[in-house]
């Protein structure tokens, strides 16, 4: 069948720079105005709607178009986008030039393929990372040394991985279980897990983005044998997302456990140095079987040993102590603070990306500067330099190295110490 909207688009004229700043997020990845690699494909597009054409000569360009994002890694849903943008700037232009309502429906027929071919591009592609993404979250949960509630999440990455292999295999038989009820964690959930983490704030949450993580899959059942990529990719998507969100949940749930059978600093509370090793390396394979970035932050008191020549060593012990119950009242349960040693300590959060744990490290900061220590008639007040690292999992592969992230936040530290104290410093 032959296309045709060349009236409409030359009647109103069509700025392709305009479409791009409007639509494309090019600029925002990293591109340059004069370096915009998607111009190239919106050009040949542009041009080819401008005459006579054959849908599959378009289609084309948009597998290239689709090809180019996902070696850039671009999420699907921003091309997705960026496509529904083109279609508005089309059908606009169509109502504009009052043409026939077949062209309209044409042209919607037309989007409603170009979103289908790039759904299904992407959605190849996704199957095969997922399906490796999760074996290295197995096999990061099963390198942990200790597992307690985390073990259970394994059952979910089993039953995700068993999903998308249906998905790429388009096969309806022996279906992963569709009833939050009856699967393998739904099971250890309504039974056991109750017992374990019912007080816990997060059971209910993790129930609910667990049934809604089925719900989806159901639903993906549902269409598998129908061509509709689009909702297999983004629903698809969700189901990885939320399973993920369990594994967060599970996992800090599992570091309160941990942080608790953990030995103390007699003087201030904080974890004992002798166990840095060990929860570093089961922060690490849980930021691997849960995609998620973690923070580690060094924090050293500044001008310690003034407050000790002014007030005395026993003032100087308070005052570590304060600095520990004032980063308590900053952290979560499952957040980790290690006395490193002397007036130095450091701190880990999980599950938080580098501008969320500095406002937390910046906040804790802060309360710390305005505190004070009533002591033998003195008020003492001190303040903490703070370097921060943000471990990604991507990254963990590379550097597995607890030295190495270490020395960065030693770095980091250094230069708040250089720069007046009192800060913190992430780069
Ligand atoms: P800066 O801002 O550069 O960090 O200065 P600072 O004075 O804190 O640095 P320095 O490392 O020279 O001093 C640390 C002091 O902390 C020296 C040591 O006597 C004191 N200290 C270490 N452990 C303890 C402790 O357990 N209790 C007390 N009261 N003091 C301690
Ligand atoms: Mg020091
Ligand atoms: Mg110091």
């Amino acid at each position: 069948m032959q296309y045709d909207f060349s009236v409409a688009l030359q009647k109103n004229s069509i700025d392709i720079d305009e479409f791009i700043d409007t639509y494309t997020s090019c600029i925002s990845f990293g591109d340059t105005q004069e370096h915009r690699p998607t111009y190239k494909y919106y050009k040949k597009i542009f041009t080819i709607f401008k005459r006579e054409f054959q849908k599959k000569e378009l289609l084309e360009v948009f597998e290239e178009l689709a090809h180019f994002k996902l070696s850039r890694e671009i999420p699907y849903i921003v091309v997705s986008n960026e496509v529904y943008g083109l279609e508005n700037f089309i059908i606009a232009n169509i109502c504009t030039a009052e043409l026939s309502s077949d062209e309209l429906i044409n042209s919607m027929k037309l989007f409603k393929s170009i979103n289908n071919k790039i759904a299904q591009i992407y959605l190849t592609e996704y199957l095969d990372v997922l399906i490796n993404r999760n074996n290295i979250r197995q096999s990061s949960l099963s390198d942990l040394v200790e597992r307690n509630i985390i073990q259970h999440y394994e059952s979910h990455l089993i039953w995700l991985s068993a999903l998308a292999r249906h998905i790429k295999n388009r096969d309806t038989s022996n279906f992963p279980e569709l009833d939050p009820s009856y699967c393998k964690f739904g099971i250890w959930l309504k039974n056991e897990a109750k017992m374990i983490i019912q007080n816990n704030s997060k059971y209910n949450s993790i129930i609910n983005v667990h049934k809604n993580l089925h719900t989806f899959a159901h639903k993906i059942y549902t269409i598998l044998e129908k061509e509709e990529y689009h909702i297999l990719i983004t629903y698809l998507e969700k189901c990885e997302l939320m399973s993920l969100s369990i594994g967060t949940e599970l996992a800090l749930l599992d570091q309160i456990l941990i942080n608790k059978k953990i030995s103390k600093d007699s003087l201030t509370g904080a974890l004992n140095r002798n166990a840095l090793k060990a929860v570093f390396e089961n922060q690490y394979e849980l930021s691997l079987a849960t995609s998620n970035p973690f923070v580690l932050a060094m924090c050293d008191l500044d001008y310690f040993k003034i407050i000790n020549d002014k007030h005395g060593h026993i003032a100087g012990d308070k005052v570590l102590k304060l600095f520990v119950d004032t980063v308590k009242k900053n952290i979560r349960n499952s957040d980790i603070i290690i006395r490193y040693g002397g007036e130095e300590f450091v701190i880990m959060l999980p599950a938080l990306s580098k501008e969320k744990g500095f406002q937390v490290l910046d906040n804790l900061r802060k309360s710390f500067s305005q505190v004070e220590l009533a002591y033998e008639g003195s008020l003492i007040k001190a303040t903490v330099s703070i370097g921060m690292v943000e471990i990604k999992p991507e990254e963990s592969f590379k550097h597995s190295f607890l030295d190495e992230y270490i020395m960065i936040a030693d770095k980091n530290l250094y230069m708040v110490k250089a720069a007046g104290r009192n800060s913190v410093h992430s780069h």
